[in-house]
């Protein structure tokens, strides 16, 4: 587990590397010193640059980053930076006009390093765009990624190329040795990621060795590792990025889920997935015998990294109750001595999966101390338990003196996971004592 200081030293690097190269620019004082949009213009595309370079750092699933934050912090951090980086280049031209340059810079200046610097700027804000907006444009998160993998490296090319030739910085020879540098690590990373990663996971498949259905649009898929290799380890609650390649014409697209089974179950691991989509919807046609390529584990959703917290309250909404089933399994596992309250949401009453396997773990004297209740939006008339939405009264009212003390722990679809950070806060749960993971990234 790392330590928060981990965390904060991930960040120091961070800030230090983005600034380096505005440090060195200002301690050795290029020329032309006194003008100063023309200096913040320059200054601001040599940040952006840099950040663009760590963006295929954030995005390449490295564990030393990924590990004290995890993917749901990191990835949306990229995509802020992404449109931060976007913001100031495209300021750059225009402070340069404005510090000395002249509106030939944007208009009349046919150099050929200046048009590279023009495409990659605008290749940067289509590319910035179409993430921003990919939803309302109806484009698919497949063309989507493809589009975006392909577009990232030119533009961080394009703009070193630009960059090398159009700027005095890159007359002095540690700006010259800190570019290539940076240019080969994020080529460097972006190979392993795209390429070495994929194709040496590509070569030890695991197994899918068995398919059960558990609602009508939930299945759960069990996992074993290539011969004569052993199950990679996880935390409860962490998850998986899956690849299935099981031709037959069914889609091979790399998909998030968390692992549902226990680490302490060894030699195989489960996925519990629902059909919510175009390629889940293809989910129940998997069968036993295809091969999965596999990428794990990631993710920070385990009460293993809350040791200090006894009293835990996991409140899932549908298929959000993954993590929780692969942490209550855990705890079972090694009798934790910690007490659990578990408030899950539903639609209708058939589609509750595992109620059976959490019925049998709220018997009396068993480890964890767990309580169920279950929630239904659209009960049948002889539903006994809650109705409703988890609003405000009933999240009080079911959870009692618990609000004070407890670790609480949300899954549930980004509306829910919203209004219910809202409600704990309101009932003064510090955030500190909120943890939630969103199954979109
Ligand atoms: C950390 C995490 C854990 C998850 N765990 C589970 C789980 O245990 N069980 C479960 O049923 N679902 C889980 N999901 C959700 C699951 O990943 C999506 O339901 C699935 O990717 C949707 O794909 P689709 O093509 O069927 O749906 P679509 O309707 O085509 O896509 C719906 C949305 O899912 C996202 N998406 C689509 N394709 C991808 C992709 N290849 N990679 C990343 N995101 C994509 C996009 O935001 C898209 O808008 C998890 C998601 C995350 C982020």
């Amino acid at each position: 587990m790392p330590h928060p200081r981990t965390g904060l030293s991930r960040i120091i690097t961070y800030l230090v590397l983005i600034l380096l190269p505005l440090v060195i620019v200002t301690v050795y004082n290029l020329p032309p010193p006194d003008l100063f949009a023309y200096n913040l213009g320059r200054g601001f595309a040599l940040l952006a640059l840099t950040i663009m370079v760590l963006q295929v750092v954030l995005a390449a699933r490295l564990k030393w980053v990924e590990a004290p934050f995890g993917l749901n912090l990191t990835f949306p951090f990229h995509r802020r930076m992404g449109v931060f980086a976007a913001a100031l280049l495209l300021t750059h031209p225009f402070l340069m006009v404005l510090g000395g340059g002249g509106w030939k810079l944007l208009l009349g200046d046919n150099t050929w390093y200046i048009w590279v610097g023009r495409i990659a700027l605008l290749t940067l804000l289509i590319n910035v765009a179409l993430s921003v907006w990919r939803i309302p444009l109806g484009l698919s998160f497949e063309k989507w990624r493809l589009g975006h993998n392909i577009s990232g490296p030119v533009i961080l090319v394009l703009g070193f190329v630009h960059s090398w030739y159009a700027s005095v910085d890159f007359t002095l020879g540690l700006m010259q040795a800190l570019w290539v540098a940076l240019l080969v690590v994020a080529v460097g990373l972006y190979c392993h990621h795209r390429f070495y990663t994929p194709s040496r996971l590509r070569r030890r498949p695991y197994q899918v060795v068995d398919v059960r259905q558990e609602a009508p649009n939930v299945w759960t898929l069990k996992f074993a590792p290539p011969p004569g290799q052993a199950r990679f380890d996880f935390l409860p609650g962490q998850f998986q990025f899956v690849t299935l390649l099981r031709r037959r014409g069914l889609p091979e697209e790399e998909h998030h889920f968390t692992i549902s089974s226990s680490p302490a179950e060894t030699g195989f691991h489960t996925s519990t997935i629902k059909a919510s989509g175009d390629f889940t919807a293809t989910i129940g046609q998997t069968r036993p015998g295809d091969l999965a390529v596999i990428q794990a584990p990631f993710g920070r959703f385990s009460y293993i990294l809350h040791p200090e917290a006894r009293d835990l309250v996991f409140i899932a909404g549908g298929i959000g109750i993954t993590p929780f089933m692969s942490n209550l399994r855990h705890m079972r596992d090694v009798q934790a001595d910690r007490r659990v309250l578990l408030l899950f949401a539903n639609k209708t009453e058939g589609d509750i999966v595992f109620r059976e396997e959490l019925a049998s773990m709220e018997a009396a004297g068993a480890r964890p101390e767990l309580q169920v209740f279950h929630v239904l939006s659209r009960p049948g008339e002889t539903w006994t338990g809650e109705r409703g939405h988890l609003d405000r009264e009933m999240v009080q009212r079911l959870c009692g003196d618990r609000v004070q003390s407890s670790m609480f722990f949300l899954c549930c679809p980004p509306p829910m996971t919203e209004s219910l950070r809202q409600i704990l806060r309101d009932l003064g749960v510090p955030d500190s004592r909120i943890s939630f993971e969103y199954f979109s990234l």
